[in-house]
């Protein structure tokens, strides 16, 4: 299918970038791990430009959910969790996966809310089949992350994937079963839960694009590019095999 090649690419930079993360490390040199790997395949860095985004990577730490600007002014230490939000383009088409990494050791508090949000996107993405509705994503990842005690972010959804890396339809992180638009076999999604260790509330800092939670808990956040077929769910942003 013409959609693997980006989505290989996009989840192998993001192994890449979780190789690379180190205490004392920046974000902008975090972001130019993504860049060159991504150039080194061909492709372009979809977010790069996006919307006049200035990263190739969204890097969000701790309190931070999503859209962190890399900078050469933050430096990521030990303890951080720290989400990586990549997308490639190639061959006309995108591919988008995010991941929480932990620098170093980090609390089991902390370790907890990222098994539990990535968890919660496996259990999404068995929900993509043909003949599910949307609702029935939502539906399995906020019922697994409010039973685990976590608020599911709701201003910010998943979404199609595809010549745009931003498509119809929105694919929330919450939901109604057997609601919603139907999951058909060709389509291509992206999953993203965002979870808050705490309240459900967000806020955007005056850089214009960082989304932190209001009560300045921890989140974590975990994407992949998901393609509904005959088979079942096909992720398309697993990296290659070691
Ligand atoms: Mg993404
Ligand atoms: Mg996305």
């Amino acid at each position: 299918m013409l959609m693997r090649e980006a989505g290989r690419i996009t989840g192998n930079a993001l192994r890449e970038a979780g190789r690379a993360i180190e205490p004392g490390m920046t974000t902008g040199e975090l972001d130019t791990v993504v860049r060159r790997y991504i150039e080194g395949q061909g492709a372009k860095p979809s977010f790069l430009g996006l919307y006049g985004f200035k990263g190739s990577a969204c890097i969000s730490i701790n309190n931070q959910v999503i859209h962190g600007i890399p900078s050469k002014d933050v430096v990521i230490k030990s303890g951080d969790i720290v989400s990586v939000d990549v997308g490639a383009c190639i061959n006309g088409y995108h591919g988008d996966s995010a991941y929480t990494f932990a620098c170093g050791d980090i609390t089991p508090q902390a370790q907890r809310l990222l098994d539990t949000t990535r968890e919660s996107l496996y259990l999404g993405i068995k929900q993509a089949v043909r003949g599910n509705r949307i609702g029935d994503i939502g539906y399995a990842i906020q019922k697994y992350v409010e039973a685990r005690g976590y608020s599911v972010v709701r201003e910010y959804t998943g979404h199609g994937v595809g010549a745009s890396i931003h498509e119809d339809p929105s694919v929330p992180n919450y939901g109604t079963p057997h609601r919603g638009y139907r999951l058909e076999e060709g389509m291509v999604i992206a999953i993203e839960p965002m979870i808050n260790a705490g309240t459900a509330g967000v806020r955007q800092l005056g850089d214009g694009w960082t989304v932190v939670t209001a009560d300045g808990e921890l989140s974590a956040h975990f994407e992949h590019t998901v393609a509904i077929t005959a088979d079942g769910p096909v992720i398309l942003t697993m990296p290659d095999p070691i």
